[in-house]
């Protein structure tokens, strides 16, 4: 029998930006401060950055080649809505640590509603605690897309599976079905002003081998391994959604994207041969990195890098086991994308376990200096599932008991150095000090203006 999904992805009603494929799949939520300008910050950023679950985007793929029918929501109240109004069998709930209250009160409201209902829970964060989605009919054990993809499409035969269902990891990313974006509002895909809107969010790659995986859910969650897709296979990609859904560029979500070796070459060929001439935007690593690769991919079409800058100091780095580039090396990089035309947004960490409120400041008058299109700031946050939180939670150090306080944008442990009042402070001075000054309006400006002449 075919049927109806709802797949619901509820995300918490706030004006600044909720986002839950960030993060290893834990989700983000910005919090950049209580004064003015930063919550007018918080409001364009809410504005400029929205992007689908990939996950979710496979496993729609997956129901609908086995012709069953898929509906999709964001919203709590709209997906009781669509419960009360129409025939639904089954609904695929993706968890998150940024709206854990959301998804478990939606479980306990279709247990109510109709206890035919099948729910299934998908997502890292449910494989890692699955105690907190107990209600649920399954719980998707690891990456839900091998699951989805091999499941026979009977209904009534997953009723009989037990509550936990494993699901392997996929080594060659190429039997990944091609993501269906088609209920998940694409048109409002964006990534700006680091890309054109409507941006496709597509992935080269999972897994991190480095050791800063010891803080970061992306090495936590999608293992050291690296799985890749085939550069012929992600250009096919790209082709297929650009004329499906008129995507005017993609952002890639790998952790970090070029690892593979001589994958950089082999897909910059690949696109240029198929001259699909489209944006796009990567993250990565400045260590991966170099003249060659650059003038390869700006060709191509690289048109934004994200790079993960943390610290401007070694030892404060090593603290958290994150090895630093080396800065002249950086400042060059960071040059020589500019003259390219290639925009740079620097991430930083406010709060690393050696951090002092001066060297706080340091970080971001560093961002300041380093001249970058954009600049991201978070709080060093202690994940559960990670060996940081194992180490924290053994030393007593944990404080933070509420998830959704696990945002980046508040300390959830004890610092050696800082309270949670300075960090919060120390965000909101980080932002104010980088984007309010003329040099950074009036290169966003030009920017505008540019891309509105472009459209
Ligand atoms: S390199 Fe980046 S993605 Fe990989 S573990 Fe470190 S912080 Fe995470």
């Amino acid at each position: 029998m075919k049927a109806t999904w709802l797949i619901a992805n509820p995300i918490p009603h706030k004006s600044t930006s909720c986002n839950k494929d960030l993060n290893g799949g834990y989700g983000t939520c910005d919090e950049i401060g209580d004064s003015l300008s930063s919550k007018i910050l918080a409001k364009i950023k809410k504005r400029s950055i929205k992007l689908p679950v990939l996950s979710l985007a496979y496993i729609s793929s997956s129901l609908k080649e086995k012709s069953h029918s898929v509906i999709y929501s964001e919203s709590y109240e709209d997906c009781i809505h669509k419960l009360r109004s129409q025939k639904i069998d089954g609904c695929i709930i993706y968890s998150s640590i940024v709206a854990t209250k959301y998804e478990c009160k939606l479980i306990e409201k279709i247990k109510k509603l109709n206890k035919e209902i099948l729910i299934l829970v998908v997502g890292s964060f449910s494989t890692n605690f699955t105690s907190l989605y107990e209600k649920a009919d399954h719980i998707i054990m690891g990456e839900p897309e091998d699951f989805f993809s091999k499941w026979n499409g009977k209904i009534n035969e997953l009723r009989n599976k037990g509550k936990y269902i494993n699901s392997k990891e996929i080594i060659c990313l190429d039997e990944f079905p091609i993501p269906d974006f088609k209920e998940m509002g694409f048109r409002n895909f964006s990534y700006q002003p680091m890309l054109k809107k409507p941006t496709g969010f597509i992935e080269a790659s999972r897994g991190c081998p480095y050791s800063c995986g010891y803080y970061c859910t992306y090495g936590a969650n999608q293992g050291k391994l690296i799985r890749s897709y085939t550069p012929k296979r992600i250009v096919e990609i790209m082709i297929n959604l650009k004329n499906k859904y008129g995507f005017r560029s993609f952002q890639f979500r790998d952790p970090v994207f070029g690892l593979q070796k001589n994958f950089i070459d082999d897909f910059c060929n690949e696109i240029l041969n198929a001259s699909i001439n489209i944006d796009w935007g990567i993250e990565t690593r400045a260590d991966l990195l170099n003249s060659d690769k650059l003038e390869k991919m700006s060709k191509a079409g690289l048109k934004s890098i994200n790079i993960g800058i943390e610290t401007p100091r070694k030892e404060i780095a090593l603290s958290s086991k994150r090895v630093i580039y080396d800065n002249k090396k950086l400042v060059q990089l960071i040059k020589e994308a500019n003259s390219k035309n290639i925009k740079i947004n620097g991430f930083y960490i406010l709060g690393l376990e050696d951090d002092t409120y001066e060297s706080c400041l340091e970080t971001i008058e560093y961002s300041r200096k380093l001249n970058t299109f954009m600049a991201r700031y978070s709080v060093a946050t202690a994940y559960p599932g990670t060996s940081y939180f194992e180490d924290l939670d053994k030393d007593s150090r944990i404080t933070e008991k509420d998830l959704s306080k696990y945002n980046q944008q508040n300390l959830v442990f004890k610092h050696k150095n800082l309270s949670n009042n300075e960090i919060k402070k120390l965000i909101s001075k980080a932002y104010k000090k980088y984007y309010i000054r003329p040099r950074i309006f009036f290169m966003l400006l030009k920017d505008k203006i540019k891309n509105s002449f472009r459209s």
